[in-house]
């Protein structure tokens, strides 16, 4: 080590919201997974199966090609709002779900990770009230911690997040700012919202003023039948609704998006141009040429059949080998991930490694809840794994399970 580099202790002083960031506990307890070989139901990763190389591919090239108009524009500074094609293509993929959306309501953020970052900067105070789900997306934690709100959690039945639930919850303190929901397919337990749900959900948020950020990476993957239409369409002014090309086409490109009242859109704007100046205007450009001519129509339903198959199959293995073991789980009708609850006594962490060593990998639940864990929980995300490999994966995990209770 130089001398130079050795730390000085008392030089940086911390601001009070780094100490509040931790490191992320799914990654320090992914690295226990990262053996090769492992069949691995732990990750939160699209199937890399599904990524439309050939279409990205010729896209890029037409963006490029000598004497095209956009390919100076697509490399140099953008507007901090985003493609104007984009931005047309989101207000018209939400008015075919209902829901009035004008193009000037639309950010093009840096992955809808960063809507859920601009988000906290814009509503959220040291000590602010935050109400999330039981359990929630570990990510919009992260993202909303540096703010330093108090989280209550919401109480949550296999429909997704209750009415009575948030009901109590509003009763027992201040005014929270807003309440994060993700009524598809939601990441960490794949529940689903039925339209009654969201119906009243929406009455009760209306009736005491409390906006709702709605987060919805999912809702394309829907297996039978699309889900019932979003929060956004029930309460235009009340709801920030987030969304992404993520799960579509790919995470690398980071691309999401987020949806605003006008009467916040600018200042949504000014935390965008803050962070980062704008979306990377080539990975706009090269989409908005990917997806012109309908290519999503054609494209989206095959990463439907594709993970349909994968659920089928892990609800298939997980009825066979988890037979008499007291061991419960979500019925997921879209998106990537089952939720599994162990018998009482049992904790998920303290399993991993037994199931590693059998040769498989989840994520235990705990990190997913903002208060007071369920260790019996776990993760399994059905995307990345074949039909073989999933019926393996959930007989190893079984035969954890079993000795575990025995
Ligand atoms: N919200 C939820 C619920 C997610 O699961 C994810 C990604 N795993 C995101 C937001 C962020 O997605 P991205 O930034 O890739 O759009």
């Amino acid at each position: 080590m130089n001398p130079n580099d050795r730390p000085q202790p008392g030089l940086w002083h911390l601001a009070e919201r780094a100490q509040a960031m931790n490191p992320s506990a799914i990654r320090e307890i992914l690295k226990v997974t990262e053996r090769p070989g492992i069949l691995n139901f732990a990750g939160g990763l699209p199937s890399p199966e599904t990524f439309p190389v050939a279409a990205m591919r010729e896209a890029c090239a037409a963006v490029l090609a000598e004497g095209s108009p956009v390919a100076k524009p697509s490399l140099q500074y953008a507007s901090s709002e985003g493609l104007p094609e984009l931005r047309q293509w989101v207000a018209a993929e939400l008015g075919k779900q209902g829901a009035r959306v004008s193009p000037e309501q639309v950010l093009i953020t840096t992955g809808s990770q960063q809507g859920l970052d601009l988000v906290a900067k814009v509503l959220i105070d040291a000590g602010s009230r935050v109400l999330v789900e039981t359990p929630t997306y570990l990510g919009a934690l992260q993202a909303f911690t540096p703010m330093q709100p108090r989280f209550a959690s919401v109480p949550s039945d296999e429909g997704g997040v209750s009415v009575q639930g948030l009901r109590d919850v509003l009763q027992k303190g201040e005014r929270p700012r807003f309440v994060y929901l993700l009524p598809n397919f939601q990441n960490p337990t794949g529940r689903t919202q039925d339209a009654a749900r969201r119906e009243a959900i929406v009455a009760l948020c209306r009736e005491q003023g409390l906006p709702i950020v709605e987060d919805n990476p999912y809702g394309e993957l829907w297996f039978d039948a699309p889900p019932p239409a979003p929060l956004l369409a029930r309460w235009p002014e009340g709801v920030i609704y987030l969304g992404s090309f993520s799960k579509i086409l790919a995470p690398g490109l980071r691309l999401g998006y987020v949806v605003a009242p006008p009467a916040l859109y600018p200042k949504l704007l000014q935390a965008k141009q803050a962070a980062d100046l704008h979306t990377p205007g080539f990975n706009q450009r090269v989409v908005a040429e990917v997806i012109k001519d309908g290519f999503l129509d054609r494209h989206v339903p095959t990463i439907r059949a594709r993970y349909h198959a994968q659920r089928d199959a892990m609800l298939a293995a997980l009825a066979r080998h988890m037979a008499g073991l007291g061991v419960q789980w979500t019925q997921p009708v879209g998106g990537m991930f089952v939720w599994v609850t162990l018998p009482a006594g049992l904790n998920a962490q303290a399993l991993l490694p037994a199931a590693v060593d059998a040769g498989m990998a989840f994520v235990p639940g705990a990190p997913f809840y903002a208060e007071q864990p369920d260790a019996r929980t776990l993760r399994l995300s059905f995307v990345t794994a074949t039909p073989e490999q999933i019926e393996r994966g959930m007989a190893m995990l079984a035969g954890v399970v079993r000795q575990a209770v025995s």
